[in-house]
């Protein structure tokens, strides 16, 4: 990049966030509380943004024309495994083609009324057998979400249905915290599906029903459904319950307290949980491939008497509103690390001299070194293997033991709330910077880049980013951004931000396998070596403990 290119004496303004309508206010807040601007389409040219948000995909074109400082919070095509039929039917064919042993963590389900041959003899089935209780069943409209039109049977008489439903194998041993039926909100972030890059947050929502779990009192939904959405209409939602509290949520370091006091092997559990959030995303790959943006899943886990996490649903746009204070707590500091976790540097700032120059006819290169072509105005959507040929191929920290070292630190979780924000980031201190009376001089400009820690950018120092870029392949393949996901350092995805956990790669075997396209099969090994490393011994300590607590 030539030096003269970037000139800091050009205007630095604040980043910019765009939010369509019915975007939740949280994430105003959020952005305006770390020092970002909102778009103002009147004032503003229409790439003159850093961060898109809607509740609903982006067009193709979106995707088309994403600009290097640009961030879209959807990717193309997630909705495949958010739909309840979609994620079935993934599902199925997983287990058909990986096992059952793998794939057991989602109930039994069949889409109705293409599958209703199938549920009726198994049903039947079920009845035929001596001596087996006759399974609970819950049928879900797959249109609807929130726990609308939701019903749970024992007698198919009393199956009902207008529309396209899935009916599942009703849980009925799930696990009961003083008799109340729990399921837990994960957070899981996708910064891109090829190569496959998964972040868990190691904070999230555990969703109480706020009536006694009774298999005798079916039509309750304040029994069997976890909803907050419902939930917070119910008699008791705001009363004292024994052992749970007011309303309905703790958050996860909450429950992770609660079961180590208990002695329950809350690491065991969180392995588990991220080997279904893996197994599961795999069964979606492939997508198409785009470039910055991310998708934000929310995982819905149900644990059973046993410890055996299930997997119910994926929700698309999971709920950001803030029904109570553990809402606000857990909901706003996620929104912080996602901002953290989309990485955005100080050249991200200066857009609005790269948009003056796109329209001017002038190309920007910022990032690439001197004469390349890597940022020039081409589509974001790549092919995989163009895209994993960018990746050079060091050793990945595994994923599985990031997280294990983390959940040690759960106790101290519960301290950091959204309070100790705003803190010190690029973010934060790239606003104080912003707030100060003269604009800087260039000298000046430079001093304080070089202080800035995890910038990674230094505009006039070129050669910094060669490490970076661009191979030769890279430069053919006409990539419109680099994946702004990968540390600086050594261009492989950032283990941990804030409480997002690397989860996948998990080690340089799957790293490698997600590199040309996704190699499913490999993963799907490497997933198995772990998963028999990981589980004997410290089952069998799980079980002697369950019974305390569900006796609780
Ligand atoms: P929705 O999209 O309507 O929220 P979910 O699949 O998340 O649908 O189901 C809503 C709630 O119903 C869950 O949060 C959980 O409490 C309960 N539930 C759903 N499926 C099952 C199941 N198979 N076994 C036990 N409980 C379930």
């Amino acid at each position: 990049m030539m030096a003269d290119d970037y000139d800091t004496r050009e205007i630095w303004r604040p980043l910019v966030f765009r939010l369509h309508e019915n975007a939740p206010a949280v994430v105003r807040e959020v952005l305006l509380e770390r020092g970002w601007t909102e778009f103002d389409k009147e004032e503003q040219d229409d790439a003159d943004w850093n961060l898109y948000w809607r509740n609903s995909p982006f067009r193709m074109t979106d995707h088309h024309s994403i600009k290097p400082w640009q961030r879209l919070n959807h990717y193309p095509e997630a909705v495949r495994i958010t739909r309840k039929d979609y994620l079935a039917r993934h599902l199925k064919r997983m287990r058909g083609s990986y096992g059952s042993a793998l794939y057991e963590f989602s109930p039994v389900a069949f889409i109705m009324p293409n599958d209703y041959i199938k549920f009726l003899s198994e049903y039947s089935k079920e009845g035929q057998s001596v001596g087996r209780r006759s399974s609970y069943w819950i049928c879900k409209p797959v249109g609807l979400s929130r726990g609308r039109g939701i019903l749970i049977f024992q007698d198919i008489k009393d199956l009902v249905y207008d529309c396209t439903v899935i009916v599942q194998k009703y849980i009925s041993n799930p696990l009961l915290i003083s008799g109340y039926k729990l399921d837990l909100r994960l957070y899981v972030c996708v910064t891109s599906f090829c190569p496959l890059t998964i972040y868990t947050y190691e904070e999230g929502l555990v969703r109480f029903a706020t009536e006694k779990f009774d298999l005798g009192s079916l039509d309750n939904v304040y029994a069997h459904l976890t909803n907050t959405s419902i939930n917070k209409y119910g008699a008791s939602y705001e009363k004292y319950k024994e052992g749970i509290g007011c309303g309905s949520k703790w958050t996860f370091s909450k429950f992770r307290s609660y079961l180590q006091i208990f002695g329950v092997d809350d690491m065991l559990l969180w392995q588990k949980i991220n080997n279904i959030v893996i197994l599961t995303l795999l069964a979606v790959t492939p997508l198409p491939v785009a470039s910055n943006c991310f998708e934000l899943f929310g995982f819905d886990i149900l644990i059973d008497e046993k410890f055996k996490p299930w997997l119910l649903e994926v929700n698309y746009n999971p709920a950001l509103r803030l029904d109570c204070s553990t809402d606000d707590t857990v909901k706003r500091k996620l929104l912080h690390d996602i901002v953290e976790l989309l990485n955005y540097r100080q050249i991200d700032a200066f857009r609005q001299n790269q948009v003056a120059r796109t329209k001017a006819g002038r190309r920007r290169v910022p990032w690439s070194a001197a004469g390349e072509s890597a940022t020039r105005e081409a589509p974001g959507l790549l092919t995989c293997q163009k895209v994993a040929k960018c990746i050079s191929a060091s050793s990945v920290q595994p994923a599985l033991q990031a997280a294990r070292g983390s959940t040690g630190k759960v106790a101290t979780l519960s301290k950091k709330t959204a309070k100790a924000y705003p803190r010190k980031t690029l973010t934060s201190q790239m606003r104080e910077r912003m707030n100060m009376p003269k604009p800087p001089s260039p000298e000046k400009a430079e001093a304080k880049n070089k202080q800035l820690q995890g910038a990674g950018y230094s505009p006039h120092k070129s050669d910094q980013l060669n490490h970076w870029l661009p191979t030769p392949d890279f430069c053919k393949c006409k990539l419109t951004t680099r994946p702004y996901f990968l540390s600086d350092k050594d261009q492989r995805p950032i283990p941990r931000v804030g409480d997002f956990v690397l989860i996948f790669p998990f080690n340089e075997a799957a790293f490698q396998a997600s590199k040309d396209g996704t190699d499913v099969k490999s993963i799907i090994k490497e997933i198995n070596k772990l998963v028999s490393k990981q589980l004997p011994s410290k089952e069998q300590n799980t079980k002697k403990r369950v019974g305390c607590l569900t006796s609780v």
